[in-house]
Parts: C-alpha cells; structure tokens; sequence
C-alpha cells in the first residue's frame, strides 16, 4: 500500500496525556516498504523522524517538527521448538501490538513471563525503549533480541539483549542509538511451564490469603487489579504513568536521608541495590514536598498518586504541555532543595519548552 503522509496533524489522540500538539508531518506505516518510503521522505525533506507507539510515555511540549512515523506492524510468529530450549518459546511480536494484548495472548497460550508486566500501556517496540519493567520483572529479563530499522542508512539490523545494554528504565536507544533507529519487532523466551514471581511486597500480600501457589493468570489478574486500585486510567484522566524515575542514591545520602525524618519517627522507604546504592521511590519524596492533588493551570498531580501528573485540559487550547512540564520542574526544584536528589522525568519530551 503506498504511503499517506499528513501534514500538520493534531496528535491529541495519538499520546495518552492528550496533549493537543500538531505534528509538521505524520504517517501511519504497516510494513517494511511503507518504513522504507517514510524514510525517503524525511531525508529527501530532511526532517527529524519521531517514531511513535501508543504515546503512553511522551510529553508533547509543543508542535513538533519532523516526520511523526506512528508503528502499526503487526503479527506474532513463534520459532520453531527444535530451535528453542526445553521448556520454553520463543515469540516474535511485531512493534505495533498492544503490550497488554500481547500480555493477556501469550497467557491464552500457555507461553508464561509476562504475567507481573500486565496492563502496561504501549505497544510491542517502545518496551524495549525504557526497558519496561514493574512488580519485580524487567523486559531485559526475557527479551533476546529485536530488530531495528536504521533511520540513516534504511538498513535492518539485528540486535541481542546484551547489545541493548538495559538497565532500570533505561537502555542502548535512550543512550548511543538515541533517535537513530525504529524497532520493528521484539522477540521474547517465555517459558512454557508456570513461573510464579511474587517477590514485590504488593504482590506478596496480595496473595497472603492463598494456601497454594496462583496460577499465572491469577499473578495477571492481581497486578491488574493492583494497577487500577493506584494508578489513573489514561482514558479517564490523561497521564503517561510515573513521571519520574526512583532515584537511586548512595548508601551515605540514604543515611543523611533517614537522620533527617528521624525526630519525626518516620521510616525512609528504600530499597537496597546490588553494590549498596538505594533505590528511593520517587512518589514518596514529591509527597514529602506536599505536592499531592495540587494543581497548577491545566496540570496536576494526582490526588492518590504523587509520581502522577495529570492533564486536566481535554480541550484543543492552552498550553497544557507547557503547564505540565512547568509544574515537573517545580517538584525537581522542590526535592532538590529539600533532600538534594535530582529527579529525573522518565517520559520523553518532544517539542520546544
Ligand atoms: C498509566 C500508565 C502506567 C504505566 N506504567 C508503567 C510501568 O509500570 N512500567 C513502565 O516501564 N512503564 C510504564 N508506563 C510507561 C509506558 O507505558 C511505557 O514506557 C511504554 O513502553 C510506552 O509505549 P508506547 O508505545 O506508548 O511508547 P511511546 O510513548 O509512543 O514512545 C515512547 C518513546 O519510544 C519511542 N518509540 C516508540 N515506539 C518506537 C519504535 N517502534 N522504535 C523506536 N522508538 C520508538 C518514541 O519515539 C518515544 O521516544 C506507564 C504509562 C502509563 C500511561
């Protein structure tokens, strides 16, 4: 099918915050050819080419400029078992499928691992962007390579996990492959026996109850339902999730940390890295700095939910994506002065500030 290219298109539908920013260029592709033919465009235009998935993790400050490529390849293809270790499969997903589906799919088939990472909003190619990861699982624990698109050259590559280089919410695409490739497909070991993970606290109580093991659609079905009792649904009050990364800091500041809640007899919640280092929760520290359910212009914090900013403009005016980064920077400022931690925003921003 021969490629549409859209000029000047309103992105309010295209990323969960519902930021109205227009994109100079957009077009939706759905094979290699149509990538290919994008591509010819933005060099031939030499434009900036923004690939984009369910928008589940950007912040559109404002309109932006370049190519705007939003991902709809699809398809599951899974590796012959003679190829596969015992006791486990290997599946392909093409970027565009939706995470949860892919989820809620691969559960129907019997193939397990994906269970603690349910309900995650995105589709298939962004997870490896920032290595998703929640209640204790990690993409980087059961990807084993994905193919990319060189947004240069056209070229398709292959990479491993190890040349992903992932680490908490971070990963290769975030650092030296910033901006300079499209993922077309992901390809992830999940197990075709039962593998019940329920370290992560919330999970563990959850199941305090229960005298025999869950099954993995029932470890699926808890973090769902975990996930809708903290966190807004997009669809209902715009969000990308947690704005901020945990920071992780060292040893000797954690101390510093807990000697300054000390005379009000409150605990520091923190968890210990390997090496020592200890990871904050970010939620706790904006709440610490009193920005709980306040609102500045059409942003907010959520009311239950610290790390969560919200949009409360649904309306095609305002300067909602200026309000919520304005409202991101007076926590980092707030946080900093009080306990000395930098916090990171973990979506990415697009558009000019
Ligand atoms: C309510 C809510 C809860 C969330 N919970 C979690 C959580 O528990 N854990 C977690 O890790 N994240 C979480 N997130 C963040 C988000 O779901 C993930 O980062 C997700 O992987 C983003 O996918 P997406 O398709 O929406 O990516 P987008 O928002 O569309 O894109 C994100 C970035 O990836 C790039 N990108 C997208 N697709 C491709 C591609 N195919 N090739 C190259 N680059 C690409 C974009 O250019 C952009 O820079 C949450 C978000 C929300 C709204």
């Amino acid at each position: 099918m021969s490629l549409k290219i859209e000029i000047n298109k309103c992105l309010q539908g295209y990323n969960t915050l519902a930021l109205a920013a227009r994109a100079a260029y957009f077009c939706c592709v759905s094979d290699h050819q149509q990538i290919q033919d994008a591509l010819a465009f933005a060099q031939s235009k030499s434009l900036a080419v923004i690939p984009l998935g369910a928008g589940s993790n950007v912040v559109l400050a404002s309109d932006v400029d370049g190519l705007v490529i939003y991902l709809d390849l699809r398809g599951v293809t899974v590796k012959d078992a003679v190829d596969t270790a015992e006791d486990s499969v290997d599946v392909t997903f093409q970027a565009g499928e939706d995470w949860h589906e892919m989820v809620s799919y691969s559960l129907a088939q019997g193939w397990y691992g994906l269970e603690n990472l349910s309900l995650i909003p995105g589709n298939m190619g962004a997870a490896a962007i920032q290595n998703i990861g929640a209640y204790g699982v990690e993409l980087s624990d059961i990807l084993i390579s994905l193919k990319v698109v060189d947004i240069e050259s056209g070229q398709l590559l292959t990479l491993t996990t190890e040349e992903c280089q992932f680490s908490y919410r971070n990963s290769v695409f975030k650092q030296s492959l910033k901006d300079k490739c499209i993922i077309t497909e992901v390809t992830l070991r999940l197990s075709t026996k039962p593998v019940i993970n329920l370290e992560y606290p919330a999970l563990t109580h959850y199941f305090d109850d229960q005298l025999a093991v869950p099954t993995p659609s029932m470890v699926s079905e808890a973090v769902c339902n975990i996930r809708r009792s903290k966190l807004p649904d997009p669809n209902e009050l715009p969000n990308v999730g947690s704005f901020f990364k945990n920071p992780v800091i060292s040893a000797v500041s954690f101390k510093s940390l807990e000697r300054q809640f000390e005379a009000n007899d409150v605990k520091v919640p923190g968890y210990v890295q390997s090496g020592g280092a200890v990871k904050v929760p970010a939620g706790w520290l904006v709440e610490q700095c009193q920005f709980k359910g306040v609102r500045q212009g059409s942003a907010g914090v959520h009311k239950d939910q610290a790390l969560v900013l919200v949009n409360y403009n649904d309306s095609m005016t305002g300067d909602c994506g200026k309000d919520i980064l304005g409202l991101a920077a007076d926590i980092q400022r707030m946080v900093a002065a009080k306990f000395c931690i930098d916090l990171d925003i973990e979506p990415r921003i697009y558009g000019s500030l």
